[in-house]
């Protein structure tokens, strides 16, 4: 059987950490995965650190983070003090990474997605396979898309969706946690027992409609890839994963509740604590569910919410990931959440600026944006239009 070729689209906090865990697996399933999985690095010099130990080899002489990367087993920059596996292989060319490689995991910021899909459209296998690890929509005109859509439209491939309750350096630090993986095995991939089961390249969508892109099969020399492989290139002993099939609930629950962990910031920055906080849980998972409910009503799946892409995500988020984290500081310090991004996340990206703008657009388009306040308000505090001591007044209406 022919082994799949894993590429790691991206390398940020969270990228990097996928591509070790991942990693880590294709050597342990080695009859299934080639083992060096490539990690698309966006490159740049980097001054590695004076506490490091690489430090002394090269000083403060900028060096690139591909090289620092494949010489010392650690993404200096973006996941600092964590040893990468040797078989994570950093390249700089995007099309070289992804080039042969049957499965391509996405994993970088959502702003991103569309220059990455323009560089690497048609220089991918025409049968490779998909999953995104982004938490994001793309909104064009007044239509809102999931990015695991979005990659599916553009390259011609089917793609799933992995999102959990997931902080980047915990996982790294391999404290357990669970993660769901949404993924609907295109019919053609099906292997039947003689190798083949007859069907065409027609599949269904997220929305669960007869997709507009015929996809290509999956040579019935490879390893089949349904859950149970996935299950094997992702699952490990730190990171449990459940396999579902609802793409549209995982994919809407990791976008929005970035909404909502910079409304928990900004409360918390105001200085209410934890029963406030949970007030905007609630309201931001009924604006969730209710968003899920009106613009992809076909294949929702209520029980979603209840994974670790939903309700736990939800809480992980308002209590300790970056959205949060930055938009508490953005209250404190009397600064604009782009400032605190610029001058504190040497540069990584804070997702829920730029999904309630996106959000909020295609609502307002609609002019269906009074039917969500809380993410109506969230931009109003973003755009310093509306103040967080009025929070309250919306859970008045
Ligand atoms: P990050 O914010 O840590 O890093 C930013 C990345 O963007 C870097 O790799 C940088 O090189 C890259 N970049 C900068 N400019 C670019 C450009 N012009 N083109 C392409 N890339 C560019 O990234 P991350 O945390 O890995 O986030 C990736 C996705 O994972 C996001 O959607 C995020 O919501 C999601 N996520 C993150 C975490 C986490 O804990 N970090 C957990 C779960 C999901
Ligand atoms: P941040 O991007 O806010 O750190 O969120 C990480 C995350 O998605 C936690 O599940």
């Amino acid at each position: 059987r022919r082994k799949h070729k894993v590429t790691v689209v991206g390398s940020g906090n969270w990228g990097t950490t996928v591509a070790k865990l991942v990693a880590e697996n294709t050597k342990e399933h080695s009859d299934i995965f080639e083992e060096d999985v490539q990690m698309w690095v966006y490159e740049e010099n980097v001054t590695i650190p004076s506490d490091s130990p690489h430090h002394a080899a090269v000083g403060d002489k900028p060096q690139k983070l591909t090289e620092v990367i494949n010489t010392y087993h650690e993404n200096v920059k973006y996941l600092p003090k964590i040893p990468l596996p040797s078989n994570v292989v950093a390249n700089p060319s995007l099309v070289d990474a992804v080039k042969d490689s049957s499965i391509l995991i996405f994993n970088l910021p959502h702003e991103f997605i569309g220059n990455v899909c323009k560089q690497i459209k048609g220089q991918i296998l025409p049968y490779a396979r998909g999953v995104s690890c982004i938490k994001g929509v793309t909104v064009t005109e007044d239509k809102v898309e999931l990015i695991c859509e979005y990659i599916s439209e553009s390259l011609g491939i089917y793609c799933g969706a992995l999102s959990g309750a997931n902080i980047a350096n915990e996982i790294a630090n391999e404290l357990w946690c669970e993660t769901t993986i949404a993924y609907n095995t295109p019919p053609c991939d099906r292997q039947g027992e003689n190798g083949s089961n007859g069907t065409n390249g027609e599949h269904r969508d997220a929305r669960g409609q007869i997709s507009k892109t015929e996809l290509t099969p999956l040579p019935q020399e490879y390893h089949p890839l349904d859950h149970a492989e996935l299950r094997k290139l992702f699952d490990r002993p730190y990171f449990t994963v459940s396999m579902v099939s609802d793409v549209v609930g995982v994919s809407l629950a990791g976008a929005l509740k970035n909404i909502v962990a910079l409304a928990c910031g900004f409360i918390e920055g105001h200085g209410w604590n934890m029963t406030a906080k949970t007030a905007v849980m609630r309201r931001g998972m009924l604006e969730t569910i209710q968003f899920c409910q009106e613009f992809f009503p076909e294949t929702i799946q209520e029980m979603t919410f209840f994974e670790s892409a939903g309700w736990s995500d939800m809480i992980v988020s308002c209590t300790s990931a970056r959205n949060w984290r930055y938009s508490k500081m953005a209250v404190e310090r009397g600064v604009s959440l782009y400032e605190v991004e610029r001058t504190e996340l040497n540069g990584q990206k804070l997702q829920g600026i730029s999904t309630t703008k996106e959000v909020m657009s295609f609502l307002k388009a609609r002019g269906v944006q009074d039917k969500y306040p809380l993410f109506k308000a969230v931009e109003g505090i973003v755009d310093g239009t509306f103040e967080v001591k009025d929070i309250p007044v919306l859970f008045r209406q």
